[in-house]
């Protein structure tokens, strides 16, 4: 029987497997079906971690992380988890791709989320590179000069305007020429002499050579005509995939409360509608999505962790 069940290996899990080892749980495995490190090892320019004062790529920013972390015990199991489940009692079940079930006590959450890429030529070669998913990460690397900005909803809308901030002109391209965003949201974007309408226009083609993207080719869905864009960075928002899997039940509903986008819903000590199930990172409401708001959440969960398996032990309930 786990003490702790901490599910994924990014910024979040790692950090939760530090403190709730630190704090005293035993017995905590750490299942990443993966390396630990997490999706900042995609990036290759990150300098928004305090107390890193150069700029690092995001393997070298996490390559001591499960050192440190798993230096008071904590266990990786390079697995994958399917299911968390509490059939009976208060103990959790965590079923294992393998066919392998465990108890736990209590489970931290921690799986994150995948941005969905828009699949034009050259996305995936050029993702980190000058193509990106992220304008509070990567923004500041285009200070005065233009980016395209990709999608029509919420994030793509809210993520020019914050990019036009930074940025001497943004391109915002759009496949058709209505938005899904809020309409205020749009007023502001039409407003905004630094956001041009790029609409009706699908992204071709993003080139580059080795050094980074130099331009977007969109085609206009109209007339076919093709628009050189000679941009440096491209940013994708074409929606988010919250990897909320592992909660789903057998009969389609999720073990604790989640939002209509699927982000976890908990409270500010990252406590889910399930008692002794807490949720951290990007795979919670409201997640600003940067590795020190991650490791903050893993902290503040395995806090709760601690304090929720004292109780059982002390009740003698687990
Ligand atoms: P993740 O890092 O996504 O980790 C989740 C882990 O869970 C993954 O390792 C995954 O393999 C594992 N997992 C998922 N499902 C399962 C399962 N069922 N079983 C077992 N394991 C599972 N943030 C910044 O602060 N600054 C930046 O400059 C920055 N740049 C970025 C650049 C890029 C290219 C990307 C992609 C992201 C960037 N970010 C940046 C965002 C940052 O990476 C995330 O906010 C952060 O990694 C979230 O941490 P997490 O632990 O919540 O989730
Ligand atoms: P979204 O609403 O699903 O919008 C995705 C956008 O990308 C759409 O405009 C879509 O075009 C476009 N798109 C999808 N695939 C594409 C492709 N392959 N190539 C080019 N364009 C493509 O995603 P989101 O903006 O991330 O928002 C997700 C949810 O979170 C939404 O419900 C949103 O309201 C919510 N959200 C809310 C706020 C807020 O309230 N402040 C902020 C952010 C997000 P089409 O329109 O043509 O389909």
């Amino acid at each position: 029987m786990l003490d702790l069940a901490i599910i994924g290996g990014g910024p979040a899990g790692l950090t939760a497997g530090l403190y709730a080892t630190r704090g005293g749980l035993e017995n905590v495995v750490m299942y990443e079906k993966g390396m630990p490190g997490g999706q900042i090892t995609q990036s290759s320019e990150v300098e928004n971690y305090p107390g890193i004062t150069e700029v690092v790529t995001g393997m070298e920013l996490m390559q001591d992380w499960p050192k440190q972390c798993m230096r008071f015990g904590l266990k990786h199991d390079m697995a994958e988890v399917v299911r968390v489940s509490r059939p009976e009692g208060p103990c959790f079940k965590v079923e294992l791709a393998d066919g392998n079930v465990i108890s736990a006590k209590s489970v931290i959450v921690a799986t994150g989320s995948t941005p969905k890429r828009a699949g034009f030529k050259g996305e995936d070669d050029f993702f980190g590179r000058g193509v990106s998913t992220c304008a509070t990460c990567d923004g500041f690397f285009y200070r005065d000069k233009e980016v395209a900005v990709i999608g029509g909803g919420d994030t793509a809308l809210e993520e020019a305007l914050f990019l036009a901030n930074i940025c001497s002109k943004v391109y915002l391209v759009h496949r058709r020429d209505e938005f899904r965003a809020a309409p205020s949201t749009v007023k502001r974007v039409e407003e905004n002499e630094k956001i041009e309408l790029v609409l009706n226009a699908v992204p071709e083609e993003v080139y580059g050579d080795a050094m980074g993207v130099q331009g977007l080719k969109v085609k206009k869905k109209d007339s076919g005509q093709i628009i050189d864009l000679p941009v440096p960075g491209i940013f994708v928002f074409v929606g988010n995939v919250v990897n909320n899997g592992v909660l789903k039940q057998e009969d389609g509903s999720f073990l604790c409360e989640v939002n209509d986008w699927g982000e976890i819903v908990v409270d500010l000590a990252m406590k889910t509608s399930e008692e002794g199930l807490f949720a951290a990172g990007d795979v919670r409401v409201l997640a600003p999505k940067q590795v020190v708001c991650a490791a903050g959440d893993g902290a503040n969960a395995a806090i709760g962790a601690i304090a929720y398996v004292e109780h059982l032990k002390r009740e003698k309930l687990c």
